[in-house]
């Protein structure tokens, strides 16, 4: 790969993964683009689709698979848990001190837990008030 080409790559790489980084609100692949579009004007969704893959891959973020919505993708990739407001469809972080689940949970698997997700659902205090 030309150095031209390289650079091209890693800025855009780097891009997207401030965007994430910058936002507390897991966003969509389609917000991360429409947002890295504002310092690479013709980026693609592709580009933005495979960079979050190679992020994946070097454990830089974490990927929210909720099914039959789109993917959401998350900059911090500490384990850590979430909340969905099913009345606005926020995904919230808890707060950064809330315990795990226990390994007395996990060891009560069948087989060997090599990571796990947790989701609460519910109403966010936003919509409460
Ligand atoms: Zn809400
Ligand atoms: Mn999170």
């Amino acid at each position: 790969m030309s150095e031209v080409k390289q650079k091209r790559m890693t800025k855009q790489k780097r891009v997207i993964y401030e965007v994430l980084c910058n936002t507390k609100t897991h966003p969509t692949a389609d917000w991360i683009h429409a947002e890295a579009k504002k310092q690479v004007p013709d980026i693609s969704l592709g580009t933005v689709y495979r960079n979050l893959q190679i992020l994946l891959e070097d454990g830089k973020i974490q990927e929210l698979n909720y099914g039959k919505s789109q993917s959401r993708f998350d900059g911090n990739p500490a384990p850590h848990y979430h909340f969905v407001c099913t009345k606005c469809g926020r995904v919230l972080d808890f707060a950064p001190d809330a315990p795990l689940v226990s390994e007395e949970v996990l060891a009560a698997a069948p087989g060997a837990v090599h990571s796990h997700r947790l989701e609460c659902y519910g109403i966010c205090r936003d919509c409460l008030s």
